[in-house]
């Protein structure tokens, strides 16, 4: 394999940027690796989704795939009358009408970067080391944190301490007990530690913090003093869509709680980019560009995608299927941010939507977002940043919701 700088760049950073485009692919599984000194991501668990190579033939950029006229023949037996749009779906028809153009154009530059379409197979298993992710053996911190036991639960954190200069290399490892929920729990930054919680072990990057709790006590997230506000303000909300699956998989939220996010509380005042990521339902977008980022304080807003393939480069579904798009949409904007103000010497502010592309995960599971989007984050380096409703914890980086452990368990880990 001719292996270009950005193969290079993907291996060593978890990003690929695909010059002839304003898109990059990540490798989330690198990308969280950053977070760990001891321990490092099973690629086989986290990438626990069947996407194999496509089998359907046809146009790789997904538009309809070409079938035989036998084929075509049965599934236009099947296919009822398509119905026409009403009023609202077509709004929505005419956004993904605007997207299309960089949809397709990035995804072409993807399917041209052959180092890199050599490279997934591989990436998406790993070094064969695969973990059989039993994932129902793991506690349910959403029920737990709901129960009345919830103040009473304990977290025993585990953690190593190198002794002093003389004795280098070895060190005693520490232990603490404390509450697990309601109570905002900080990682030192030289070392991960392990937290055991009803025999089970979750990896704790270093440098992390997060805070178990109900939306009802996100208040208690808010900085005492606003000097140590955050630049980078991650939300990915539970939104109410009707979808069976999805409350099955997570309790939603309704849509008009968010109001009450304390936002601007959270923001540095001095600067910060907010990320939001959305669905592709048309109310939403109204309600979230109407009314929503308006109480939030967020201006100047920018749209990124996240465009999912499969480990073949092919996406996971046809681009033009009206409900299930192959992609999400995420909304950035500026908080306490003046767009004609000089910017500082390492910030930039965000111009044009991008698109991201990446293997997914696990069921809403979200790639890392602070690497690709450091330039645009503005205050001081490394930004602060906090990931509201989140579901994993990351070096540098306050974690809150009510199930920020969930793929900390170390099923999802090995030992370097
Ligand atoms: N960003 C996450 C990821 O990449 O894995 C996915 C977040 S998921 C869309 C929304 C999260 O919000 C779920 O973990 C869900 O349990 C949590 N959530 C739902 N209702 C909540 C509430 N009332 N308070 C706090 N978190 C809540």
């Amino acid at each position: 394999m001719n292996v270009s700088d950005e193969l290079r760049s993907l291996e060593a950073t978890g990003i690929y940027r695909l010059a002839s485009s304003r898109a990059a692919f990540l490798d989330p599984v690198r990308l969280l690796d950053e977070s760990y000194r001891r321990f490092r991501l099973v690629p086989s668990a986290y990438y626990t989704r069947s996407f194999g190579p496509s089998n359907q033939g046809g146009d790789a950029q997904g538009m309809r795939p070409v079938t035989s006229p036998d084929r075509k023949k049965r599934k236009r037996k099947r296919q009822p009358k398509p119905r026409e749009l009403n009023a609202v779906e077509r709004i929505a028809e005419a956004r993904h009408q605007e997207a299309r153009p960089l949809l397709i154009s990035a995804h072409k530059s993807l399917l041209e970067a052959k180092d890199l379409l050599e490279f997934l197979p591989g990436m998406i298993k790993g070094d064969g080391c695969i973990q059989d992710v039993q994932t129902s053996s793991e506690n349910n911190f959403v029920e737990l944190g709901s129960s009345w036991r919830a103040p009473l639960y304990e977290m025993t954190i585990c953690f190593q301490k190198p002794h002093g200069q003389d004795e280098e290399g070895s060190c005693h490892v520490h232990r603490r007990s404390t509450p697990l929920f309601n109570k905002v729990i900080s990682v030192e930054e030289n070392d991960e530690a392990e937290g055991e919680f009803q025999s089970r072990l979750y990896i704790l990057p270093k440098g992390s913090c997060f805070l178990m709790t109900d939306f009802k006590h996100i208040r208690d997230l808010i900085p005492d003093n606003s000097n140590n506000g955050y630049n980078l303000i991650v939300i990915d909300p539970p939104w109410e869509n009707g979808c069976v699956h999805q409350k099955e998989a997570y309790p939603t939220l309704p849509n008009r709680y968010l109001l009450y996010l304390p936002v601007q509380e959270l923001a540095d005042p001095a600067g910060a980019l907010l990320v939001l990521w959305i669905t592709n339902r048309e109310k939403l977008r109204r309600f979230v560009e109407d009314e929503l980022l308006p109480s939030w304080g967020v201006k100047d807003t920018t749209e990124f995608y996240w465009l999912k393939v499969k480990s073949d480069g092919s996406l996971i579904g046809d681009l033009d299927l009206f409900h299930h798009r192959p992609y999400e949409c995420l909304l950035l904007g500026y908080i306490n941010v003046n767009k004609e103000a000089e910017p500082g010497p390492k910030f930039k502010f965000l111009q044009g939507s991008q698109v991201i592309m990446s293997v997914p995960g696990a069921h809403s599971r979200k790639p890392p977002l602070q690497k690709i989007l450091s330039e645009f984050i503005p205050g001081p380096k490394p930004p602060r940043c906090i990931e509201l409703f989140a579901r994993e914890l990351g070096s540098g980086c306050t974690s809150w919701g009510n199930e920020p452990l969930h793929f900390q368990d170390s099923m999802y880990f090995s030992e370097k």
